[in-house]
């Protein structure tokens, strides 16, 4: 692996760094100047399953550890991960578009799963179930399920890997992992990173390539014994289905369709800055991000006239330079999905009150510009369709119980955020929004001490916090006959 050459032999099975056996490669490109940054190596199926051989040959060793093994590694890869934060959340920002200022953020988060799972792999514990029979005695051990394979996305190239990463290994699983192609530049300094921490050969890998060869080959193979999964619904199904021939398990985080209710009587200037936080962090590709905001009728247009006069100040442009705080789009599909949905919006009556279209400046890459609309209806895509972009679109409402329907008229069930300053509001909204996820006055819910994940079709399973690593563990029953 040499990731100071323009070739990047970025399969790291068994340890060792090499190209893909077809000979294939792929382009990396900066999505603000759509430079070609690097070539990563394009692998398949045939390393997919080397690689799954490579982890089982592994397991024995690794899950046999003590928890304080594995821990004092994962402690390692923290430390390493600080070390490298400046090195990596450049080449972050570079493949990815995110603000530096971000993407630093990204590696902090990231570094902070495997921390917490340093410190949860000592905690995994089992229980002694009191008996009903008096010659019986029952206990539940965990026992790490098996080889792992993980398949990530790009928008938190760093950070979706070690959450999944650091309670897998914690628990005692070996992992293979798939990265997004747009960001596998992070994803090889992150392995980095464990390989040299000093995990053993196996323990860990790492297949670039071809999503569907390689995701059948998960499928296929009866050695994955898990598929831990974040990306869109639409892949999370499919996964589901291909699973279910040899009923492998499952965990996805999946598509989300965020709602915001701002009620009368909410701290307005909270309210605005933390709606801009939301929707325009990660230039609107943020699985829990803002999707939709509802504002009550009689602080609407002060809202507004706050929101845009606050977003005329964030500088837009490339993620490297200091200033900038939204950066390009992935791709120019992202573009046009954005695109499509004001067009639509404004086609049925929507308001443009701020941005509205694509932007380059003197650059190349793939930028829109953040987007307010007004006068929103349920019609609109905008409303129904996760947008993953700088779109901003807000819809007025009169009653509480009003804005708790529109809130969870949807099939996506991640993330959803409220602001009032009545805690008896706050109470009563939280428990009837179907949602994994809820903020109260706070859009930044996600900490690697916390479950994070979705319901309905925004997943299954959980991430983070103590729910984390039983994900990874098998629950052994005992029954055991005594004299
Ligand atoms: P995506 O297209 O589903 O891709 C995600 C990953 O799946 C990538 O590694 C991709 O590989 C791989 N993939 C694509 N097709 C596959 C197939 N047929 N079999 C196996 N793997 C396949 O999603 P995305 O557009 O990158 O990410 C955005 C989505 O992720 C959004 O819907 C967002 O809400 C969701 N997300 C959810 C969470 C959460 O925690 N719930 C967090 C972040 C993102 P290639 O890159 O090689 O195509």
């Amino acid at each position: 692996m040499e990731l100071d050459g323009r070739l990047v032999n970025s399969i790291f099975i068994n340890g060792e760094w090499q190209a893909a056996a077809s000979g294939n490669i792929k382009d990396v490109y900066n999505p603000s100047t759509m430079e070609k940054i690097k070539a990563f190596s394009y692998g398949g199926k045939t390393e997919a399953n080397e690689a799954v051989e490579a982890a089982k040959a592994a397991f024995p060793l690794w899950s046999a550890k003590t928890a304080r093994e594995r821990s004092t590694l994962l402690y390692k890869a923290y430390h390493t991960m600080l070390e490298r934060k400046e090195a990596i959340a450049t080449i972050l920002t570079t493949e990815q578009g995110k603000p530096l200022a971000e993407a630093r953020g990204e590696i902090e988060s990231a570094a902070s799963y495997l921390l917490w799972y340093a410190e949860e792999a000592n905690r995994l514990y089992g229980e002694t179930i009191p008996s009903s029979h008096p010659h019986k005695r029952f206990f539940v051990i965990p026992q790490p399920i098996g080889v792992i394979a993980a398949i990530t996305p790009w928008n938190f190239p760093a950070s979706m890997i070690t959450r999944k990463l650091g309670p897998a290994l914690a628990a005692g699983c070996t992992v293979v992992l798939k990265p997004a192609s747009q960001t596998p530049l992070t994803a090889i300094a992150i392995v980095k990173v464990f390989e040299d921490a000093g995990f053993p050969k196996g323990v860990l890998n790492l297949v670039t390539g071809d999503a569907a060869a390689i995701g059948d080959a998960f499928m296929e193979n009866e050695d994955v014994r898990l598929i831990t999964f974040t990306g869109s619904t639409a892949v999370g199904k499919l996964l589901m289905r291909g699973s279910a021939a040899n009923v492998k398990k499952l965990s996805l985080e999946l598509g989300g369709h965020a709602p915001i209710i701002v009620f009368a009587d909410a701290d307005l200037d909270l309210a605005v800055k933390m709606s801009l936080l939301s929707k325009f962090r990660n230039c609107g590709q943020t699985c829990i991000c803002a999707n939709r905001i509802y504002v009550h009728d009689s602080i609407e247009k002060d809202f507004r006239e706050k929101l845009i006069k606050q977003l005329k100040l964030m500088k837009l442009g490339n993620g490297l330079e200091e200033q900038v705080e939204i950066g390009p789009l992935i791709d120019e599909h992202a573009v046009r999905k954005v695109k499509e949905q004001v067009d639509d919006a404004l086609s049925k009556g929507a308001i443009l009150e701020y941005g509205g279209k694509a932007w380059n400046g003197e650059l190349q890459g793939h930028f829109f510009e953040p987007t307010v609309i007004s006068n929103v209806t349920d019609e609109m895509k905008v409303m129904s369709e996760e947008t993953f972009g700088p779109l901003l679109p807000i819809q007025t409402f009169d009653q509480e119980a009003e804005a708790i329907a529109k809130a969870n008229d949807t099939q996506y069930g991640l993330a959803a955020y409220l602001f009032t300053e009545n805690i008896h509001r706050a109470l009563r909204v939280m428990e009837k929004l179907e949602y994994g996820i809820i903020g109260i006055n706070d859009v930044f819910p996600a900490a690697a001490e916390a479950p994070f994940g979705g319901i309905k079709q925004s997943g299954q399973g959980k991430e983070g916090g103590r729910e984390g690593i039983i994900e990874f563990v098998e629950m052994k029953y005992v029954s055991m006959g005594i004299k």
